[in-house]
């Protein structure tokens, strides 16, 4: 399969970067659906490729049409991915002289205002500050042909759906409508039924970002955390390390802790100015910065391909968020490693992730490090997919992707169920494509 077997407009092809080689899946299913103009409902997280899985389809309509006017609207809901978006779609679409600008907070309005002015046709946005120029009359969205909404699980997270409700309402009803989300919480579920008609369902779920990393657990005593990562620094050849923490404290303390150690390290946390996040995310991605440690939150949307290893000092609350933590590496198919360092706490979250991941993880035992007994964890079976939720030990919320995996099966293996998700399958009949692909471990070595 090539891009070239896609009808893109051939301004746009030009503008697909050589290191794309072949498309990657998501893109195979979503770009011919986005180009015949139906709604989609892309289930995937970032690092599958969907940023060209829409932006290429959604330029190559706009070389048809008029200039200058608001066509295109993408809302997504960090600063850094909307400006990841908004960069990706301006090299996407360099040879076509459509223009794209972002809409976020943080940084003056009046900026935006001018470059509003200049009539571009694509806008990518964080939907609070978005809102802020619809209510002050500072956009026009009257000729909005498509929207995109991004990530609209963590839309919903961080609060934003009603936000994302009021956009709509001042956007024309006649659009093609397309919704990307690696999870689908009820209310998510919700706004698919309200906003998607008929959609094209590309369901690539995990597959890309676990299938290209290993993954592995470490035991150790919560007081030797810090040891432990300053000897797995030692002892690994890594290139740029995301370090995951819980807590914003705990990632600006640690993060002080490894420069003081002669690493160079910084973090990026909920608590600093954009001027701030920009650097130290710069800072990273240059290279200047080899550690970078961050809180779920802050890191959400981050994109940069150097990332070698992802290393979880505190492992993450739930499966999905160890899903996204593992997305920043081994993005696009090239090859990662995840870290977790695991207390005796932690075995319950520790057999939900492996159910998700398919297979036991391998545990590496550093020498002095597993004073206490090691963290163990139960044979893992497969579970039929409809039996997962009964088996787990877990609390609800823990195991809301499970449980979305297993509906999602179901939704296309069952009928006649009065759930949201159901009555949708009923009503919208491409519902129920899903051609969900086991998700596979790379073999630890
Ligand atoms: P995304 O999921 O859109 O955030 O993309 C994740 C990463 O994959 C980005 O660095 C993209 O530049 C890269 N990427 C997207 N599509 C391809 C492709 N077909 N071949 C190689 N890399 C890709």
């Amino acid at each position: 399969m090539s891009f070239s077997n896609f009808d893109l407009d051939a301004r746009v092809f030009a503008g697909i970067p050589a290191t794309y080689s072949e498309p990657t899946p998501i893109q195979v299913q979503a770009i011919p659906a986005v180009l015949s103009g139906q709604d989609v409902l892309g289930l995937a997280q970032t690092g599958t490729g969907k940023t060209a899985a829409f932006g290429l389809p959604i330029l190559s309509r706009l070389m048809k049409g008029p200039r200058k006017q608001i066509r295109a609207l993408i809302v997504a809901p960090t600063r850094e991915l909307a400006t990841q978006i908004c960069e990706a779609i301006r090299t996407f679409g360099s040879q076509t002289g459509l223009r794209a600008v972002t809409i976020f907070g943080g940084v003056s309005m009046r900026n935006q205002i001018e470059q509003l002015r200049r009539g571009p046709e694509i806008v990518v946005a964080c939907p609070g500050r978005l809102v802020d120029h619809i209510q002050q009359r500072t956009i026009d969205l009257s000729r909005v042909e498509v929207l995109v909404l991004d990530e609209a699980d963590h839309m919903f997270d961080m609060g934003f759906l009603p936000n994302i409700r009021t956009i709509i309402r001042t956007l024309p009803q006649d659009r093609q409508n397309l919704m990307f989300s690696a999870t689908m919480p009820k209310e998510v579920e919700h706004l698919a039924f309200d906003v998607l008609q008929e959609p094209q369902v590309v369901n690539v779920g995990r597959r890309a970002p676990t299938a290209t990393v290993a993954h592995y657990l470490y035991p150790v005593d919560a007081s030797r955390k810090t040891d432990l990562l300053l000897r797995v620094l030692e002892d690994t050849g890594t290139g740029a390390v995301l370090v995951f923490t819980r807590t914003k404290h705990r990632a600006k303390k640690l993060a002080r802790t490894l420069a003081d150690c002669g690493h160079s390290a910084t973090a990026i946390q909920g608590n600093l100015s954009q001027r701030q996040r920009e650097e130290a995310l710069n800072g990273f991605r240059s290279g200047k910065y080899q550690l970078l440690v961050a809180t779920d939150i802050a890191a959400r949307g981050i994109d940069i391909d150097s990332v070698t290893h992802v290393i979880n000092y505190d492992i993450p609350d739930t499966v999905e968020a160890y899903t996204h933590r593992i997305g920043r590496t081994g993005r696009a198919e090239r090859s990662g490693d995840a870290l977790t360092f695991i207390t005796r706490e932690d075995e319950g979250t520790v057999r939900a992730i492996e159910r998700v991941v398919g297979g036991k993880i391998e545990r590496r035992v550093v020498d002095g490090f597993a004073s206490q007994k090691p963290a163990q964890s139960a044979p893992v079976t497969q579970a039929h997919p409809r039996q997962r939720d009964h088996r787990s030990s877990e609390p609800r919320q823990r195991d809301r992707s499970l449980r979305f995996e297993s509906r999602d099966r179901n939704a296309s293996q069952q009928s006649g169920s009065g759930s949201p998700r159901k009555r949708f399958h009923r009503r919208r009949r491409t519902w129920g494509g899903s051609d969900r692909q086991a998700s596979t471990v790379r073999p630890a070595h």
